[in-house]
């Protein structure tokens, strides 16, 4: 259940409400929105007494959740969450303009990384994707730079003031790949790994978070709930495809989910077009109807050469491709009355 306080109530009534609630044995979890606070119960409430909470001063009302996700539920909440992610250009996720995170795959070499940033930044893009740490499915393929590839994307956000977005893949690289980056990516394959959640629960960075390909809407919230529960409100959700029998596209991307998410949380939802189809002729069309659907951001890969990329150059666009979408995309969030 969720106790909603009355706006403008003192902080004393809220701390009231938080301790009788750790009397009940459960925790507590306070959410300042804009207009007023409320008090998401985590535990198993279903015996407890309501009316207590609903008596005390500064309560306007105790709601059930009945959804499992209860912090980034959207009836916790109702006002969207917008997160700042860092960088010179103000980049941020959840508010009226769309997000554009652009760039490579993996981070390859020093210049690549820094002619794409620069021409993703001038095609109007507020962030930098690029892997330094991959995920691969062969222990033979080229796993990313490491550390070497976290130097050349600060070095990129320097020159460019582009916010870096970059995936920690292990419990163990999240202080280094802290020290770089402006948002921590969580890949598709790490969705259900609860420690490395809870351990970028942890940090003050915002995480984008990839739904695991084969994770229900459920499951992809309540990993949400893992890194928010372990203090991290800034949690971006990331829709890149799933699994299906479709031969045609190495993901299907499902964007259905747009609403869904918007219904259920109040966190901002991306999405991916280049994992979500494994093909670069196809990004263009899902990065329209993203924006056309309400997707806060796109998250797209873009390589200056994507014939000799060294991994997923099937699913690049090339930097001129990339300058059209940005127009077509500004002229589709005019539509919806959004910016981009
Ligand atoms: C990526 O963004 O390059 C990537 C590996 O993504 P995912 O985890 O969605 O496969
Ligand atoms: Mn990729």
């Amino acid at each position: 259940m969720i106790v909603v306080m009355q706006e403008g109530c003192p902080r004393e009534n809220v701390d009231h409400v938080c301790h009788l609630i750790r009397e009940m044995s459960l925790i507590d979890h306070v959410i300042v929105g804009t207009e007023r606070t409320v008090v998401a119960v985590i535990g198993d409430d279903r015996l407890k007494d309501r009316s207590v909470l609903e008596s005390c001063p500064g309560v306007d009302r105790v709601v059930p959740i009945l959804a499992p996700y209860k912090v980034a539920s959207r009836v916790a909440k109702p006002e969207p969450t917008v997160i700042p992610l860092g960088g010179r250009l103000g980049a941020s996720v959840g508010g009226r303009r769309v997000c554009v995170m652009a760039g490579p795959c993996s981070v390859e070499d020093r210049s690549m990384l820094l002619e794409i940033a620069h021409a993703v930044k001038d095609a109007g893009a507020t962030g930098l994707r690029g892997g330094a740490f991959k995920p691969r499915t062969s222990p033979y393929q080229f796993q990313g730079l490491g550390e070497k590839g976290l130097k050349y994307l600060a070095e990129a956000r320097e020159q460019t003031g582009l916010a870096v977005v970059t995936e920690v893949m292990s419990i163990d690289q999240v202080d280094l790949v802290c020290e770089y980056a402006d948002v921590l990516q969580i890949g598709t394959r790490n969705m259900h790994n609860f420690n490395l959640l809870t351990a970028v629960g942890k940090t003050g960075k915002p995480v984008l978070l990839k739904r695991g390909w084969i994770a229900t809407l459920e499951e992809f919230l309540l990993a949400a709930e893992y890194i928010m529960d372990a203090g991290n409100q800034r949690v971006i959700l990331c829709e890149r495809g799933i699994r299906t029998h479709e031969q045609y596209v190495r993901n299907t991307l499902t964007l259905a989910i747009i609403p869904a998410v918007k219904r259920e949380s109040h966190l901002p939802i991306v999405i991916d077009p280049s994992q979500g189809t494994g093909h670069a002729y196809m990004v263009p069309a899902m990065c329209r109807a993203s924006v056309a659907a309400g997707a806060d951001g796109l998250l797209i890969e873009v390589h200056h050469d994507p014939e000799h990329a060294m991994t997923d150059g099937g699913q690049s666009v090339t930097l001129q491709t990339f300058a059209r979408i940005m127009k077509e995309i500004k002229a589709i969030a005019t539509a919806v009355e959004r910016e981009a």
